[in-house]
């Protein structure tokens, strides 16, 4: 399959839909971009879903570690014709400094036997790096992390 232009917010929305169940159970308050914004980028629709699926999942995975009333994620998008950023932010405990350099290295996993491969943030990694973006892991003032993912933009009309 081609790169081709790919609106995200439905993207996003299908990809939560994956979560729904966690989501629910574990009482995580959820903001996802207005409905409206249509932004589009230049990817691969089903790859790009594979690097929100990861991203979203690790960000439930992290909030769990944390009280339910602490329990937040944040979806947004930004953007233009030229660059779309993708941020993934939750309120979980957070990635230590000197973890930051090994995240998307295969197989590093700090999770129990079982729950995790290691192999969601190297397989994002490369996916975006494909499709000519970048991946990147922040430590917002307020604790938590932050992923943005940005990707080429498409320009002119559908
Ligand atoms: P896995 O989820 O199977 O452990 P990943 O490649 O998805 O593998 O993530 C690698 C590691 O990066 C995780 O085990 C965890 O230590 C860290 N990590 C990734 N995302 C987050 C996050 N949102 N909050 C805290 N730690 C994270
Ligand atoms: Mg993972």
């Amino acid at each position: 399959e081609a790169k081709a232009p790919v609106a995200v917010v439905p993207v996003i929305d299908h990809a939560l839909s994956l979560f729904a169940g966690k989501i629910k159970a574990g009482g995580i308050c959820v903001t996802s971009p207005d409905p409206d914004l249509s932004v589009r980028v230049c990817a691969e629709e089903i790859r790009l879903e594979q690097v929100l699926i990861n991203l979203i999942s690790n960000a439930v995975d992290a909030v769990m570690e944390v009280p339910q009333e602490s329990r937040h994620l944040v979806i947004g998008v930004d953007g233009n014709s030229r660059e779309v950023v993708i941020s993934v932010t939750d309120s979980g405990p957070g990635i230590p400094d000197d973890a930051m350099g090994s995240i998307f290295d295969p197989f590093y996993t700090t999770k129990e036997v079982g729950k995790g491969l290691g192999l969601g943030l190297s397989i994002s990694y490369n996916i975006v790096k494909d499709f000519d973006g970048t991946l990147k892991a922040h430590t917002p003032h307020e604790g938590g992390t932050r992923f943005s993912l940005s990707l080429p933009g498409v320009h002119g009309a559908p």
